[in-house]
């Protein structure tokens, strides 16, 4: 058969293959996204059916508007859902746009001449305008570094977008039929659901690596946050810190603090574990809000916090906050008042994390000998010699 009814019956099948796994991506993976692509896509699989009845129907203007309709929601699901997804933007403009969209075809579309520029145009403008929006969410959205199927699928987005003005022009030069019924008769249907189906395949492979990609990252969160505290995992708090200080461009030094809850072992055993872990997080949630670039919890009750542009005095306010915030913390238990010891490392050039890490340790250590709840500063090597030599002189 020589025409493009098959591509159609092509075009409804990726639609709804499609459709289907982003049902079961969405249920899942819990990535409401899905479900935006699952619905864009199982609309857009009915526009094509809608187009496979036109050469038997009575009421071709009916036909026109339900296929622009199914196409046009269709873009608008999956614009939501990347809305939804990349920025922080309300829906109800979209949902204005889509309307009266919707509400104009009638007027502009059925009434201007089968293709002339004006009905080209008006015809394909707004799918135009739907997959650039969908582009412009995620290059705008809130994250500043895109990764890799991310950009890709605003590229694919906007080249969707340029696809319908070309089909405009197609349209325009090469004719559609000479009516709705003879449409699927015409070379302009061919190329136009051979584009269709190669971006509609593009399309839903690289919303798929997105919704994957998001999942994972998700997964992966969950994984490296303490569920107890909401802080980095230790394994967590090395990388993010490692990274951080490559990064680093401010002209202060990074500084660690380690912290550990004093005779916290008592606390459990005099109020319970619960209690313990109620303490365990409020401390957290102190050490988090007294500032610092990476905050982690390391283990049982140890804490650490790194700040990149910092020194000894800055170090030292850093700590006061956060005893500050604990001793004004509320607990279940009114008379339960915690106490924390902390070690302080100012990182020396060229020094490694995990050195200022074993010398916040050996200075937590020194604070716990000094009796609790109080903070004491790591020494290293060179200050030691160079007490030593002033104490030499002054002799
Ligand atoms: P110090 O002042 O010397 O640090 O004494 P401490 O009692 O705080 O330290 P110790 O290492 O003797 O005891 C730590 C206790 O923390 C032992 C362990 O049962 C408890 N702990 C570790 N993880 C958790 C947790 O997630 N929740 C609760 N409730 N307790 C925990
Ligand atoms: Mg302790
Ligand atoms: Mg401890």
């Amino acid at each position: 058969m020589a025409n493009a009814t098959y591509l159609l019956a092509v075009n409804f099948s990726i639609g709804l293959a499609f459709s289907l796994a982003f049902v079961g991506i969405a249920r899942s993976q819990r990535v409401s996204m899905g479900y935006w692509c699952a619905s864009g896509f199982l609309f857009a699989s009915s526009a094509a059916s809608v187009e496979t009845l036109a050469p038997h129907t009575a009421m071709p203007a009916l036909i026109s508007f339900l296929s622009f309709s199914c196409l046009l929601t269709a873009l608008t699901m999956v614009t939501a859902g990347l809305l939804r997804n990349f920025t922080a933007s309300s829906l109800w403009p979209l949902l204005g746009l889509y309307l009266s969209l919707e509400v104009a075809f009638p007027f502009v579309v059925t009434g201007a001449k089968r293709d002339s520029l004006f009905h080209a145009f008006s015809y394909q403008t707004p799918f135009a305008i739907m997959t650039a929006l969908g582009g412009a969410a995620i290059l705008s959205g809130k994250k500043s570094r895109k990764t890799i199927p991310e950009r890709f699928l605003a590229a694919v987005l906007f080249l969707t977008s340029a696809q319908f003005l070309f089909k405009a022009c197609l349209a325009h030069a090469i004719g559609t039929g000479s009516s709705v019924q003879t449409y699927a008769f015409s070379s302009y249907a061919q190329y136009s659901q051979t584009i269709s189906a190669i971006l509609s395949i593009l399309l839903g492979v690289s919303l798929m690596m997105v919704v994957m990609e998001e999942s994972n990252s998700r997964t992966r969160h969950t994984l490296l946050r303490d569920h107890l505290s909401g802080l980095w995992t230790r394994r967590a708090f090395f990388e993010h810190s490692e990274a951080a200080l490559k990064r680093k461009t401010g002209t202060g030094t990074p500084v660690v603090i380690l912290c550990d809850l004093d005779h916290f072992k008592r606390i459990n055993d005099t109020y319970g574990h619960a209690v313990g872990d109620e303490v365990i997080s409020v401390f957290a949630a102190c050490l988090e809000a007294a500032g610092g670039d990476v905050c982690g919890r390391l283990g049982g009750e140890e804490f650490a916090a790194l700040s990149l542009n910092s020194n000894a005095s800055l170090a030292q306010l850093h700590v006061e906050a956060v005893r500050a915030r604990l001793l004004n913390a509320e607990f279940r238990q009114e008379q339960l008042r915690p106490t924390a010891s902390f070690g302080i490392a100012v990182m020396e050039p060229g020094e490694t994390l995990s050195e200022a890490i074993n010398r916040a340790d050996a200075a937590l250590y020194e604070a716990k000998s000094r009796g609790r709840n109080t903070f004491v500063f790591s020494r290293n090597e060179k200050d030691i010699a160079s007490i030593l030599r002033e104490a030499l002189l002054r002799r």
